[in-house]
């Protein structure tokens, strides 16, 4: 029960080591292999078990095989709070320390939105972001959009949904490819939990930890 053993590259593998993680927890053992095949996943996981690397680290290896001139927001992470979206931009930034020219940005309520909207014009590889805040980007940038996007990430999402943000998801899915991997957590399963996997994951591996 190694990191070793997840078929993670080298950058990624520094990162782990350097962060202090010796072992992977469950849902990160669980659910690494499986994100990697490019499967859907729907993952029962509360905040501590080690959810944030689970998503990050099989999505930060999908990167590093990117076509490298063709920027392009390739990820797009949905959490339901600033503040959450603020630790998972975090995180993601430790574990793509030892990557080359990984633009990780966050797009939440009370930062500039000027600032943003030229952040997001140049085509991070990775966006973390508030539902709401997102939306606004799309729907009034022509040249801010979702066309590349490789990866769906709805972190939270009973909280999502508990937080209001149903109709402004539902808008930011139909906004992404249907070819893609889409990646949801969620501490509990709800009803409406359900009914969102249902319209956004296909065939998705349940995992829980
Ligand atoms: P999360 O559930 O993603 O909010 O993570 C909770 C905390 O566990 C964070 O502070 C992480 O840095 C830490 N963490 C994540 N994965 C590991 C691991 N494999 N070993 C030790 N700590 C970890």
């Amino acid at each position: 029960n190694s990191f070793l053993e997840l078929h993670l590259s080298r950058p990624l593998l520094r990162a782990c080591e350097a962060l202090g993680y010796s072992k992977p927890t469950p849902i990160q053992a669980a659910c690494i292999p499986l994100a990697l095949t490019g499967r859907d996943i729907c993952g029962s996981a509360i905040t501590g078990s080690g959810k944030t690397a689970a998503f990050a680290l099989p999505t930060l290896e999908r990167l590093l095989y990117r076509p490298k001139n063709r920027p392009a927001i390739r990820v797009l992470i949905l959490t339901p709070t600033r503040e959450l979206a603020v630790q998972v931009h975090s995180m993601i930034m430790k574990l793509a320390q030892f990557m080359t020219e990984i633009r990780c940005c966050l797009v939440v309520g009370g930062l500039s939105t000027k600032v943003q909207e030229a952040a997001l014009r140049s085509m991070p590889d990775i966006v973390v972001a508030t539902p709401g805040r997102m939306i606004d980007h799309l729907r009034n940038s022509l040249s801010v959009h979702l066309d590349e996007l490789a990866v769906l990430i709805l972190d939270e999402a009973d909280r999502l949904l508990e937080l209001g943000f149903s109709a402004e998801i539902h808008e930011l899915v139909k906004l992404c490819p249907r070819r893609r991997q889409t990646m949801l957590f969620s501490a509990t399963m709800t009803n409406e939990v359900t009914e969102l996997v249902k319209l956004s994951l296909n065939k998705p591996l349940r995992l829980s930890a």
